[in-house]
């Protein structure tokens, strides 16, 4: 099969483009480098099926099709990037997307689009099923993110309704791994680069916030066997098992042996309380349910990080 991955250069995107190499398919990665990195893919570069293409999706696709699946995972994803790159966060949630399902309208393909637990917002049920329409703030600083997953959930439908084009869409919750930007603010990069370089580890609030964390490598398994599904979607795309961001701390201090400080630090605004995805759809549809625990996806992380201090 021949993919087309947008956004394919950073951590989602990457670990995708290597599975499917890994699994004999031909890849065109996607990327206009101001999340993602060349570093992320450099491992593919000598593979005769893989090919790298610096462009950004607003502005066209420099690509030559047909491809059977277009995956669109591009996006700046870190709230550290919704002040900073709010703009482009909306023109390529909208612009972007819009861009790639002309395309895909024209190939045929089926276009598998990278939605969010985001578009919950501060969720008032718990957990959080797609029957959920969501408690979003539609002007707060994490509303260029929301919102434009929002209004791609939207477009994505509205190409499907109206031209027929095979959509799929994932809500992906909270996702760690190797190849994650060191320094993207995220829980996850801060506490392990924290730990390992013996600085204090921050926690936001008093901690006790929750979020369930999805190992990469599930992540990508979980949203190829969406496309590969008949199901537009949405289908909550994570893992199950939720944990306050205080004992995340606490077991990132046990699996690097640091002796490192837990300083508190003020919470950002509009910071979600709790977030856990009821999976019961993709466990009975898409036959997929994530198999990495938190410890054993953590410890493979921080084995990176102890490798690529810079990413
Ligand atoms: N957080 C924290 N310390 C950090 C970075 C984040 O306590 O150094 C908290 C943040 O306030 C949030 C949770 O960890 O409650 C997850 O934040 P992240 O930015 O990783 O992702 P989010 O789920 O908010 O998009």
């Amino acid at each position: 099969m021949r993919f087309l991955v947008a956004g394919g250069a950073g951590l989602i995107g990457s670990t995708m483009c290597a599975t499917l190499i890994g699994q004999g398919d031909q890849v065109v990665c996607v990327d206009n480098l101001v999340t993602g990195s060349r570093a992320n893919v450099e491992e593919l570069s000598g593979e005769e099926r893989f090919t790298f293409v610096e462009a950004d999706i607003t502005a066209g696709l420099p690509v030559d099709g047909p491809f059977d699946v277009v995956v669109n995972l591009a996006c700046p994803a870190s709230p550290v990037d919704f002040g900073p790159l709010g703009l482009e966060i909306l023109a390529v949630g909208s612009t972007g997307l819009r861009n790639l399902l002309e395309a895909a309208r024209g190939w045929g393909a089926t276009l598998l689009q990278a939605s969010t637990s985001e578009v919950y917002g501060e969720p008032l049920v718990h957990p959080q099923p797609e029957s959920y329409w969501g408690n979003v703030n539609p002007v707060g600083p994490r509303s260029v993110y929301d919102e434009a997953k929002r209004f791609g959930e939207a477009l994505a439908m509205a190409y499907h309704r109206r031209h027929g084009v095979a959509v799929r869409i994932a809500r992906i919750f909270n996702t760690y791994g190797p190849r994650m930007r060191p320094d993207d603010g995220r829980v996850i990069s801060n506490l392990v680069t924290q730990a390992l370089s013996g600085r204090p580890l921050t926690v936001y609030g008093d901690g006790s916030q929750t979020r369930s964390f999805c190992y990469v490598q599930d992540e990508v398994a979980g949203l190829l066997a969406l496309a590969a599904s008949g199901i537009a979607g949405p289908v909550n795309i994570g893992n199950d098992t939720e944990f306050t961001v205080l004992s995340v701390a606490q077991l990132v201090l046990e699996l690097t042996g640091s002796d490192s400080p837990i300083v508190f630090a003020p919470r950002p605004g509009d910071d979600p309380t709790q977030r856990r995805p009821d999976l019961t759809l993709a466990r009975s549809q898409l036959g997929w349910s994530p198999s990495t625990p938190l410890a054993d996806g953590l410890a493979k992380t921080i084995a990176w990080f102890e490798k690529h201090p810079t990413g």
